[in-house]
């Protein structure tokens, strides 16, 4: 039997696992690699305190006493649940308790540092098992619900079981917030979208019997009945697998259950291990013997543990960086720019140059970024001589909050240094950057 080589973060300890060659090969698809795809399952949620409502001590075994229910959890979440009243009511208890969870939470170190991974560019694509919306609230790792394709790109998150965010009508597909509901009624709400339209015409022209408007319920992908966006889904698969060249592909905070997962994973890797790009695991507990000879590496860890890990190394190295040579604007976004980076070789490998996000070099080399500006003469010249339809208000975004005093925050800008920093509203900056504002609270915080 082939043996997996195995990284041990559980029982050992950093001493123990320093010089470890696995951890090289870890970090580096966290750190330098392009094209990284991950596949994530719950535990890159737990430490935001969402419960695991599927294991024995989640959510579901309080409900069970509740309603004295005498289903399994997964009666719970099948299809059919809605066909005994007592399970319905049960599990949209449950959504509702677990949407105010989810609003409560803040991202994982888990999901900023793949947020941090997105900006530079190197996120192929996040494939989320989770219905949470921590992942998708990150701008940088946003969606689009129902799955759709713009400017011939996906999104950079594909969400495999939908989310708890949204509601969508049985008849007609209608999409909306799940929030009203949830601090409404009990019963779930008729639709008012385009079902509900022709109810009207019916009733003017044809003096038919009034059809009945469909029924709004969450729309979260149940057992036994064929997933949301499952066409869109399998387009973006197809499209990473084949089109894509698709780098380290990392399974982490999952225990690859679910059939689709544990398919699309096997696609991915073989497509990856082609290619030459490891197949990493990541979880505290070994894969299921089903699944045996799929990774070229098994890390057991949590997924915060491994955040630590890596943004500990990308403060030492991954900015190290050799020269900046060009920018532009990012294509994704017209009101960012992003810088040509000239890189040292790594362990004797030479890497292309590559755009990087400028927020990213601002925070690894700021000084290198600075005197790349002036040296073009100031980086409000230089953007307005060479996007002169770019309006001069919209390449402003903020960099960092640097103080608080009363209700106003002092600003760093993206580019610029803090010798050109700004006083701001509290209110503006809650509404143009509450992840800085957030980010500084929790800075104080520590
Ligand atoms: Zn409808």
């Amino acid at each position: 039997m082939a043996h997996v080589p195995t990284l041990d973060l559980v029982s050992q300890s950093d001493n123990e696992v320093r010089g470890d060659p696995h951890l090289s090969t870890l970090l580096d698809a966290f750190c330098l690699k392009n094209g990284l795809v991950v596949i994530a399952g719950s535990g890159i949620s737990t430490s935001a305190g969402i419960p695991t409502f599927r294991t024995k001590d989640g959510l579901f075994v309080q409900l069970k006493q509740t309603y004295r229910l005498k289903c399994s959890g997964e009666d719970l979440f099948s299809a059919d649940v809605f066909k005994f009243p007592d399970r319905a009511a049960a599990f949209l208890d449950m959504i509702r308790q677990l949407y105010g969870q989810c609003k409560e939470a803040e991202p994982t170190p888990f999901h900023l540092l793949l947020q941090s991974i997105a900006r530079e560019g190197r996120l192929l694509r996040l494939y989320t098992q989770n219905i949470d919306g921590l992942d998708t609230r990150l701008k940088e790792l946003s969606t689009t619900v129902p799955l759709t394709a713009t400017n011939n790109a996906w999104p950079l998150t594909i969400q495999l079981h939908g989310s708890v965010e949204f509601m969508q009508c049985e008849k007609c597909t209608s999409v909306v917030s799940l929030s009203p509901w949830a601090h409404g009624e009990d019963d779930l709400p008729n639709c008012t979208g385009d079902c509900a339209q022709d109810r009207r015409r019916h009733d003017m022209r044809i003096q038919l019997r009034p059809a009945v408007p469909g029924r709004l319920r969450p729309r979260i992908s149940l057992y036994n009945e064929e997933p949301y966006d499952s066409q869109a889904i399998s387009r973006v698969i197809d499209h990473d697998t084949n089109i894509l060249s698709p780098g380290p592909v990392i399974v982490v905070g999952t225990t690859l259950k679910v059939p689709g997962a544990c398919q699309l994973v096997r696609n991915l890797a073989k497509k990856a291990k082609a290619n030459g790009s490891p197949v990493i695991w990541i979880a505290p507990d070994r894969p299921s013997s089903n699944l045996k000879g799929l990774f070229t590496l098994i890390v057991l860890a949590q997924a915060d543990t491994i955040a630590a890990k890596v943004l500990a190394r990308t403060a030492k190295t991954a900015w190290d960086i050799h020269s900046l040579l060009d920018w532009r604007q990012n294509p994704d976004d017209l009101e960012r720019m992003q810088i040509l980076v000239r890189w040292p070789p790594v362990g004797g490998e030479e890497y292309a140059p590559s755009y990087a996000e400028e927020d990213a070099i601002q925070e690894g080399s700021p000084e290198l970024l600075y005197q790349f500006w002036s040296d073009r003469g100031g980086r409000t010249e230089a953007i307005i001589q060479k996007y002169p339809s770019l309006n001069g208000r919209l390449m402003f975004h903020v960099f960092k909050i640097r103080d608080q005093i009363q209700s106003r925050y002092q600003v760093q800008w993206v580019g610029y240094s803090d010798q050109e920093m700004t006083w701001e509203s509290a209110e503006y900056m809650h509404q143009v950057a509450p992840e800085c504002v957030l980010a500084y609270q929790e800075k104080r915080n520590i």
